[in-house]
Protein backbone atom coordinates (compact mmCIF):
# COMPACT_ATOMS: atom_id res chain seq x y z
CA UNK A 1 0.00 0.00 0.00
CA UNK A 2 1.38 3.39 -0.59
CA UNK A 3 0.30 7.01 -0.81
CA UNK A 4 0.08 8.36 -4.03
CA UNK A 5 0.93 12.23 -5.60
CA UNK A 6 0.12 13.89 -8.78
CA UNK A 7 -0.42 16.83 -10.65
CA UNK A 8 -0.34 18.68 -13.70
CA UNK A 9 -2.24 16.38 -15.67
CA UNK A 10 -4.06 18.90 -17.50
CA UNK A 11 -7.20 16.89 -18.81
CA UNK A 12 -9.07 18.49 -21.33
CA UNK A 13 -11.34 17.19 -23.87
CA UNK A 14 -8.63 17.94 -26.69
CA UNK A 15 -6.16 15.54 -25.28
CA UNK A 16 -8.51 12.12 -24.94
CA UNK A 17 -5.39 10.37 -24.22
CA UNK A 18 -4.48 11.61 -21.29
CA UNK A 19 -7.88 11.48 -19.43
CA UNK A 20 -8.03 7.09 -20.38
CA UNK A 21 -4.60 7.12 -18.43
CA UNK A 22 -6.39 8.90 -15.57
CA UNK A 23 -9.64 6.81 -15.91
CA UNK A 24 -7.22 3.77 -15.98
CA UNK A 25 -5.00 5.06 -13.34
CA UNK A 26 -8.17 5.51 -11.17
CA UNK A 27 -9.70 1.97 -11.66
CA UNK A 28 -6.12 0.45 -10.98
CA UNK A 29 -3.39 1.56 -8.94
CA UNK A 30 -5.65 4.03 -6.93
CA UNK A 31 -8.06 1.62 -6.03
CA UNK A 32 -4.90 -0.43 -4.16
CA UNK A 33 -3.68 3.11 -2.83
CA UNK A 34 -3.60 4.35 1.33
CA UNK A 35 -4.95 7.75 -0.34
CA UNK A 36 -4.55 9.58 -3.42
CA UNK A 37 -3.38 13.35 -3.36
CA UNK A 38 -3.69 15.58 -6.47
CA UNK A 39 -1.88 18.80 -6.21
CA UNK A 40 -3.71 20.84 -8.69
CA UNK A 41 -4.07 21.38 -12.52
CA UNK A 42 -6.21 18.23 -12.89
CA UNK A 43 -8.08 20.09 -15.59
CA UNK A 44 -6.10 22.31 -18.09
CA UNK A 45 -9.23 24.94 -17.42
CA UNK A 46 -11.88 25.11 -15.26
CA UNK A 47 -14.39 28.08 -14.90
CA UNK A 48 -17.01 27.11 -12.37
CA UNK A 49 -18.63 23.92 -10.85
CA UNK A 50 -21.26 24.93 -12.53
CA UNK A 51 -20.52 24.04 -16.03
CA UNK A 52 -21.71 21.34 -17.79
CA UNK A 53 -19.07 20.37 -20.13
CA UNK A 54 -19.83 16.70 -20.58
CA UNK A 55 -16.35 16.11 -21.30
CA UNK A 56 -15.61 16.65 -17.36
CA UNK A 57 -18.22 13.36 -16.00
CA UNK A 58 -16.04 10.84 -16.48
CA UNK A 59 -13.48 12.00 -14.32
CA UNK A 60 -15.76 13.33 -11.57
CA UNK A 61 -17.37 9.40 -12.08
CA UNK A 62 -13.92 7.95 -11.58
CA UNK A 63 -12.95 9.81 -8.67
CA UNK A 64 -16.41 9.22 -7.21
CA UNK A 65 -15.79 5.51 -7.99
CA UNK A 66 -12.46 5.71 -5.99
CA UNK A 67 -14.64 7.27 -3.10
CA UNK A 68 -16.92 4.10 -3.09
CA UNK A 69 -14.15 2.37 -2.35
CA UNK A 70 -13.42 4.31 0.60
CA UNK A 71 -9.76 5.49 -1.14
CA UNK A 72 -9.15 8.90 0.44
CA UNK A 73 -8.97 11.71 -2.00
CA UNK A 74 -7.44 15.06 -1.45
CA UNK A 75 -7.49 17.90 -3.73
CA UNK A 76 -5.78 21.13 -3.68
CA UNK A 77 -6.25 23.95 -6.71
CA UNK A 78 -3.57 24.60 -9.09
CA UNK A 79 -3.28 27.85 -11.25
CA UNK A 80 -5.83 26.33 -14.03
CA UNK A 81 -8.14 24.83 -11.93
CA UNK A 82 -8.22 27.34 -8.65
CA UNK A 83 -11.88 27.66 -9.49
CA UNK A 84 -13.05 24.09 -8.24
CA UNK A 85 -15.28 24.80 -5.06
CA UNK A 86 -17.40 22.81 -2.99
CA UNK A 87 -19.73 21.39 -5.70
CA UNK A 88 -16.93 19.90 -7.19
CA UNK A 89 -15.71 18.26 -4.06
CA UNK A 90 -19.11 16.82 -2.79
CA UNK A 91 -19.51 15.34 -6.82
CA UNK A 92 -16.39 13.58 -6.39
CA UNK A 93 -15.95 12.99 -2.71
CA UNK A 94 -12.54 14.76 -2.64
CA UNK A 95 -11.13 16.80 -0.02
CA UNK A 96 -10.30 20.40 -0.57
CA UNK A 97 -6.60 21.19 0.69
CA UNK A 98 -5.86 24.69 0.73
CA UNK A 99 -2.06 26.17 -1.46
CA UNK A 100 -0.14 25.39 1.53
CA UNK A 101 -0.69 22.10 3.92
CA UNK A 102 1.31 19.79 5.92
CA UNK A 103 0.50 15.94 6.03
CA UNK A 104 2.58 13.17 7.87
CA UNK A 105 3.12 10.49 5.33
CA UNK A 106 4.80 7.38 7.37
CA UNK A 107 6.19 9.39 10.18
CA UNK A 108 7.40 11.90 8.06
CA UNK A 109 5.81 15.36 7.74
CA UNK A 110 5.43 16.84 4.71
CA UNK A 111 4.71 20.23 2.99
CA UNK A 112 2.13 20.12 -0.35
CA UNK A 113 1.69 22.88 -2.31
CA UNK A 114 0.82 23.44 -6.21
CA UNK A 115 4.27 25.01 -6.65
CA UNK A 116 2.91 28.30 -8.45
CA UNK A 117 3.57 29.95 -5.08
CA UNK A 118 7.12 29.29 -4.81
CA UNK A 119 7.91 31.02 -8.64
CA UNK A 120 8.43 34.18 -7.43
CA UNK A 121 10.71 35.73 -9.93
CA UNK A 122 7.73 35.47 -12.58
CA UNK A 123 6.38 38.96 -11.36
CA UNK A 124 3.86 39.20 -14.00
CA UNK A 125 2.56 35.81 -12.91
CA UNK A 126 2.34 36.42 -9.51
CA UNK A 127 0.71 39.47 -10.26
CA UNK A 128 -1.86 38.14 -12.47
CA UNK A 129 -2.12 35.20 -9.51
CA UNK A 130 -2.72 37.76 -6.63
CA UNK A 131 -5.86 39.25 -9.24
CA UNK A 132 -7.49 35.91 -10.03
CA UNK A 133 -7.15 34.57 -6.41
CA UNK A 134 -9.30 37.55 -4.93
CA UNK A 135 -12.36 36.47 -3.85
CA UNK A 136 -14.56 39.64 -5.12
CA UNK A 137 -12.65 38.76 -8.69
CA UNK A 138 -14.06 35.04 -8.52
CA UNK A 139 -17.44 36.94 -7.76
CA UNK A 140 -17.73 38.19 -11.01
CA UNK A 141 -15.97 35.90 -12.69
CA UNK A 142 -18.50 33.58 -11.55
CA UNK A 143 -21.80 35.70 -12.27
CA UNK A 144 -20.98 35.70 -16.09
CA UNK A 145 -22.41 33.02 -18.12
CA UNK A 146 -20.50 30.11 -18.80
CA UNK A 147 -20.22 30.56 -22.54
CA UNK A 148 -18.40 33.90 -21.85
CA UNK A 149 -16.53 32.62 -18.60
CA UNK A 150 -15.05 30.26 -21.82
CA UNK A 151 -14.00 32.57 -23.54
CA UNK A 152 -12.41 35.09 -21.43
CA UNK A 153 -9.96 31.49 -20.11
CA UNK A 154 -9.35 31.04 -23.33
CA UNK A 155 -8.15 34.43 -24.02
CA UNK A 156 -6.26 34.18 -20.48
CA UNK A 157 -4.69 30.89 -21.66
CA UNK A 158 -3.48 32.61 -25.07
CA UNK A 159 -1.95 35.15 -23.14
CA UNK A 160 -0.03 32.88 -20.79
CA UNK A 161 0.92 30.93 -23.70
CA UNK A 162 2.75 34.10 -25.21
CA UNK A 163 3.82 34.92 -22.17
CA UNK A 164 5.38 31.74 -21.15
CA UNK A 165 7.21 31.69 -24.60
CA UNK A 166 8.56 34.89 -23.53
CA UNK A 167 10.18 33.91 -20.55
CA UNK A 168 13.52 32.21 -19.70
CA UNK A 169 13.48 29.04 -18.17
CA UNK A 170 14.76 29.78 -15.30
CA UNK A 171 12.21 32.63 -14.37
CA UNK A 172 9.66 29.94 -14.56
CA UNK A 173 11.30 27.49 -12.18
CA UNK A 174 10.82 27.75 -8.61
CA UNK A 175 12.97 30.74 -6.33
CA UNK A 176 15.21 28.87 -4.21
CA UNK A 177 14.57 31.04 -1.23
CA UNK A 178 10.61 30.72 -1.50
CA UNK A 179 11.47 27.03 -1.00
CA UNK A 180 13.59 27.07 2.07
CA UNK A 181 11.56 29.94 3.34
CA UNK A 182 8.26 27.82 3.08
CA UNK A 183 9.95 24.96 4.49
CA UNK A 184 11.21 26.83 7.41
CA UNK A 185 7.63 28.23 7.72
CA UNK A 186 6.12 25.15 8.62
CA UNK A 187 8.82 23.43 9.96
CA UNK A 188 9.84 20.80 7.27
CA UNK A 189 12.30 19.25 5.76
CA UNK A 190 10.31 17.37 3.05
CA UNK A 191 8.61 19.37 0.11
CA UNK A 192 6.41 17.97 -2.72
CA UNK A 193 4.75 20.10 -5.62
CA UNK A 194 4.07 20.33 -9.22
CA UNK A 195 3.45 23.04 -11.84
CA UNK A 196 6.56 23.85 -13.45
CA UNK A 197 6.95 20.13 -14.85
CA UNK A 198 9.92 19.13 -14.25
CA UNK A 199 10.10 16.15 -12.58
CA UNK A 200 12.56 15.71 -9.85
CA UNK A 201 13.74 15.00 -6.61
CA UNK A 202 16.38 17.52 -5.01
CA UNK A 203 18.65 17.14 -1.76
CA UNK A 204 19.97 20.54 -0.32
CA UNK A 205 21.06 21.77 2.43
CA UNK A 206 18.58 23.93 5.02
CA UNK A 207 19.60 25.35 8.09
CA UNK A 208 22.13 22.30 8.58
CA UNK A 209 19.61 19.39 7.98
CA UNK A 210 19.21 17.51 5.02
CA UNK A 211 16.03 18.59 3.06
CA UNK A 212 14.09 16.76 0.26
CA UNK A 213 12.21 18.76 -2.53
CA UNK A 214 10.25 16.42 -5.11
CA UNK A 215 8.95 17.92 -8.06
CA UNK A 216 5.89 15.80 -9.19
CA UNK A 217 5.92 15.33 -13.46
CA UNK A 218 2.97 16.57 -15.76
CA UNK A 219 0.96 14.24 -17.78
CA UNK A 220 1.03 15.76 -21.65
CA UNK A 221 3.25 12.48 -22.80
CA UNK A 222 2.95 9.87 -20.38
CA UNK A 223 1.65 9.59 -16.77
CA UNK A 224 3.72 10.42 -13.60
CA UNK A 225 2.93 9.37 -9.95
CA UNK A 226 5.46 9.56 -6.88
CA UNK A 227 4.79 6.45 -4.66
CA UNK A 228 5.18 6.64 -1.00
CA UNK A 229 5.05 3.64 1.26
CA UNK A 230 7.01 2.32 4.35
CA UNK A 231 10.09 1.49 2.02
CA UNK A 232 10.20 5.08 0.76
CA UNK A 233 9.45 7.19 -1.99
CA UNK A 234 9.81 6.76 -5.78
CA UNK A 235 8.91 8.76 -8.62
CA UNK A 236 7.73 6.46 -11.53
CA UNK A 237 6.06 7.14 -14.92
CA UNK A 238 3.10 5.48 -16.64
CA UNK A 239 3.58 4.14 -19.79
CA UNK A 240 0.92 4.42 -22.54
MN1 LIG B 1 0.44 24.79 -12.66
Amino acid sequence: MATLFISDLHLDAEQPRSTEQFLDFLKTEAQQADALYILGDLFEAWIGDDDTDPANAPIVNGLADLRRHRIPCFFMHGNRDFLIGRRFAAATGCELLSENEVVEINGVRVLLTHGDLLCTDDEPYQALRAQVRNPGWQREFLSKPVKERRRIANDLRAKSQTAISEKSEEIMDVNESAVAEAMRAYGVTTLIHGHTHRPGIHEFELDGNVATRIVLGAWYDQGSVLRWNDGGFTLATLDR
